[in-house]
């Protein structure tokens, strides 16, 4: 099964406007008053039996089952009865509204991610219809369930042969948008490791580090946008609260946001093609990016937006038919790429590595990139890091007949010549801002 995601900016009526804010304002008291139940249960079951609290305590019955997923949807079937308000929105929706408290629940416990939150009239953007009609689209317009036909700016067409499986419609600074997720049945082969391999370090002195030797800044749009946001929000301390200004300033500081984070996809979505043309395989270190925004450099990692881009890449890779994979992250600035040698810990301010052992000089990037690179082949073909030391010198020497057996044959799937540069990467090369 082949899922894409296409999104379109909508043109709604006043009146589709109205009825998608009451469906927003429906969901976002469904969905606090769901969270509000499951947190009560939680602390229901905190105190001790032999020590309650003397201010307050929660009361609920000892057999009274978790509020999980069926049970609220069962009690959201209940209310609906007597409930006008929440008859008036589609039940599927806000089915959908549960099912995402639900999963955000079981991200908290596997992902390591936050507590659920509630939600005010800003924080709830977006709403789920998750079974389209076949024929829901006529060139430029969409039918939806209670909206009825709505128009959208077709940017691009759908491809042939796909069906609207679900619409999300999202709320943004910058109007309103729908996300279409498209399904064909079909079943695409993951692409397999050959051709030329490329390790990449993420950095936050350098936004990427290449094996081949390649250091891409982080472009200077972002930052000149940063300082404007900074400007701006500054600005906004002196507005009085409620006021009509305020108002005003907070609608321009939020596009701006929206502006920066359209910037840098887009920026992400370059880079990733860029770096996916001539390799074959491509190697990223694993990192653990939560833990990364949470530590001393969050504001820069949050800034640079490194869970995109490797969410971008590897979707470009697979598009482009690249074998991506991550390697393990431990020590890869520690370690020598030509001999293997440990270096010992380099402390931020060191920019170069240079081996004792066999003299092999590079900057600290590369040299960590080079590292994950000769790591992801060996997981990749199920050789031994020296084999895979062996079999790039002798690639980068011309062809040689020193290698034996199965060891060979892995060979043949390697090659280190880059592919010829094209016009196009060229132009990519001027608007990403390469150094080499
Ligand atoms: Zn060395």
């Amino acid at each position: 099964m082949l899922t894409l995601t296409y999104e379109y900016k909508l043109v709604p009526t006043a009146q589709q406007v109205e009825v998608i804010e009451h469906t927003l304002t429906v969901c976002r008291s469904v969905w606090n008053y769901a969270l509000r139940s499951r947190k009560d249960w939680l602390n229901s079951r905190k105190s001790p039996v032999h020590a309650c609290s003397l201010e307050k305590e929660y009361i609920i019955p000892a057999d009274a089952p978790f509020p999980n997923y069926h049970h609220q949807a069962q009690q959201l079937t209940e209310a609906k009865k007597t409930n006008p308000i929440l008859k008036s929105v589609n039940a599927q929706v806000l089915q959908q509204i549960l099912r995402r408290l639900d999963r955000a629940f079981t991200d908290m416990q596997s992902k390591r991610l936050g507590f659920p939150r509630f939600k005010n009239q800003y924080r709830m953007r977006s709403f789920v219809y998750p079974q389209m009609l076949k024929d829901c689209l006529q060139g430029n317009q969409i039918k939806l369930p209670q909206l009825g036909w709505m128009k959208f700016r077709k940017s691009r067409d759908i491809p042939e042969g796909f069906r609207v499986k679900q619409a999300r419609i999202i709320r943004r600074a910058s109007g309103y948008f729908i996300a279409l997720s498209l399904q064909l049945d079909v079943k695409v082969p993951q692409p397999f490791p050959r051709g030329h391999p490329r390790g990449l370090d993420l950095g936050f002195d350098k936004f990427v580090a290449t094996s081949d030797g390649e250091k891409i800044n982080r472009p200077r749009f972002l930052k000149t946008l940063q300082r404007k946001l900074k400007l701006l929000q500054r600005r906004l301390k002196k507005k009085q609260k409620g006021s009509r200004n305020r108002h005003k300033l907070n609608q321009k500081i939020a596009r701006l946001h929206q502006r920066i984070s359209d910037t840098r996809k887009d920026w992400h979505v370059k880079l990733a093609r860029y770096l996916c043309e001539g390799a074959g395989m491509i190697f990223v270190e694993d990192i653990n990016l939560i833990s990364w925004q949470r530590g001393m450099l969050s504001k820069h990692s949050a800034d640079a937006g490194f869970g995109q881009f490797v969410t971008i890449l590897q979707w470009m890779c697979w598009k482009q038919d690249v074998y991506f994979a991550t390697v393990n992250k431990d020590g890869t600035s520690q370690e020598c790429p030509e001999c293997g040698t440990q270096t010992g810990k380099k402390t931020l301010d060191i920019r170069v590595h240079s081996c004792p052992e066999c003299g092999y000089v590079t900057s600290r990037d590369v040299a960590a990139a080079r590292v994950i690179r000769n790591r992801g082949i060996s997981a990749a073909l199920n050789l031994k890091l020296s084999e895979v030391g062996q079999i790039l010198d002798l690639k980068e020497n011309a062809w040689g007949d020193g290698l034996a057996g199965a060891c060979r044959d892995k060979a043949c799937l390697v090659s280190t010549l880059p592919s010829q540069e094209s016009q196009k990467q060229e132009n990519l090369i001027v608007r990403l801002g390469i150094s080499r």
